[in-house]
């Protein structure tokens, strides 16, 4: 491969050697180590391109998995991260404080609907679920009703790869036989079948609702992807449905905790999931999205209620402190993407890429391989009969100037909402040549 020459983006050579030694030695997301799957080696990123060391330049439909919302590089979020590290990239938050969390924090009061107040900071979507169940254990613990500890999720969910986030992902697609006695056996109900948009159908809710009130004696809380199930299947489900859930759990005595780690921060046209169903949620996580994909950090956010519930019983404190709890570079960061969103029209541009997507993907509902397309806000998504071959459709992809990383079924794009009409339209295009290339 021959050296990048770019005068924002330094030389980096990438030899055979360096990618030898990445399949040699670094595991990769859900990857085998035994048999190298392909890797393209990015030197730099700028907007919505992604350059690679070759010189080409793809168009990101990923953004980076749901977190580059302002597109790479961005003036204001770089000038946000030198100007924090210039004072101090990290320092404890035991007996310390800082006003990167502050300046965060105020935001995200602001941001989320009343009554979520309390915040706890922490390094990855995976751990702000684990901090959410681990809350509502002790929530119940302190409330005189320690039975009260199991989880009930939805099929077809994604909460995280540590073990409790695992444990309310989708069984099946999840593989919990594999750690079958290591992993927590949580309450399923199945999945939404009533579609977002869709008239709605009372019989969905009717697993869930048996569910919860056969077992609410043991159930801690609910957790579920408001709206958008995202990688157990990106699913779109009805408003109702939620709606239903939230008064089903006040009903019930039973936490709700909404993972918006994917959703959060206006993917799916609203500011949060949750709001098209016009409720609230007792615990709400964030993440991905909330540095604008720059730093690791999410946030679990309670009530007031809920927080001074678990700091009267034992032990006195909500048990979880991560070494690098609410991180100054990450906080400093994620403030100035909040406030880099509110500084423009987020919606407008949200919704144009939806109607965009919806009318250029369309044409793939007629591919025989194809078992349906279905886009809400910035998600486009089209549904393959078939498992897709991913290393064949992802270098298929990359020669067509695009990155796009499909999974089991499913082709899809989010990408950052400053994508322009002709580069989405790239992005569309090449969904729609290589599915029907790869259809014969
Ligand atoms: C990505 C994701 C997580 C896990 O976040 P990590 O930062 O990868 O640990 C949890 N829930 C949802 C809905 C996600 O999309």
């Amino acid at each position: 491969m021959r050296t990048h020459h770019n005068t924002d983006c330094p030389d980096e050579i990438w030899g055979a050697d360096a990618l030898a030694f990445d399949q040699a030695h670094l595991w990769h997301p859900y990857a085998p180590m035994t048999d190298p799957v392909p890797r393209w080696p990015v030197v730099c990123a700028e907007g919505v391109r992604l350059k690679l060391a070759d010189g080409r330049e793809l168009i990101d439909g990923m953004a980076s998995w749901w977190a580059v919302i302002h597109g790479y590089n961005h003036p204001s979020l770089n000038r946000a991260a030198q100007d924090q590290i210039q004072r101090m990239a990290h320092v404890m938050f035991g007996g310390l404080t800082h006003m990167p969390a502050v300046e965060l924090g105020r935001r995200l009061v602001a941001l989320t609907p009343e009554p979520l107040e309390k915040i706890f900071l922490c390094d990855s979507g995976s751990v702000s679920v684990e901090v959410a169940i681990k809350m509502a254990i002790q929530y119940w613990q302190a409330r005189g009703r320690p039975g009260k500890r199991r989880l009930l999720a939805l099929q077809g969910a994604y909460h995280g790869d540590t073990f409790a986030a695992m444990s309310v992902c989708d069984p099946v697609t999840g593989m919990h036989h594999l750690f079958e006695g290591v992993v927590p056996k949580q309450l399923f109900a199945s999945r939404p079948q009533c579609r977002f948009g869709d008239p709605w159908e009372p019989s969905d809710i009717a697993d869930f609702a048996h569910l919860i009130e056969a077992h609410e004696d043991s159930l801690a809380a609910v957790i579920l992807e408001p709206i958008a199930q995202g990688a157990g299947g990106m699913w779109f489900y009805h408003a109702e449905y939620l709606r239903q859930v939230r008064t089903l759990c006040d009903a019930h005595d039973v936490l709700l905790v909404a993972d918006e780690i994917a959703t959060g921060f206006g993917r799916t046209g609203r500011l949060f999931a949750c709001e098209h169903a016009g409720i609230v949620p007792d615990m709400l996580c964030l993440g991905k999205a909330l540095t604008g994909g720059y730093l690791t950090l999410a946030a679990t956010l309670t009530t007031a209620e809920v927080a001074e519930t678990i700091s009267r019983g034992e032990p006195g404190c909500f048990m979880h402190g991560p070494t690098f709890m609410a991180n100054p570079l990450a906080c400093a960061v994620a403030a100035a993407s909040i406030d880099l969103l509110l500084a423009y029209d987020w919606q407008a541009k949200v919704r144009s890429i939806e109607s965009q997507m919806r009318m250029e993907l369309a044409p793939c509902a007629a591919l025989a391989t194809v078992r349906e397309v279905r886009v809400l806000g910035a998600i486009g998504v089209v549904e393959t009969h078939a498992p897709v071959d991913l290393p064949t459709l992802m270098t298929r992809f990359v020669e067509a100037g695009v990155w796009l990383r499909p999974f089991g079924h499913l082709v899809y794009m989010m990408p950052p909402y400053v994508i322009d009409p002709a580069n989405l339209s790239v992005l569309t295009g090449a969904v729609r040549c290589v599915l029907s290339e790869a259809a014969g």
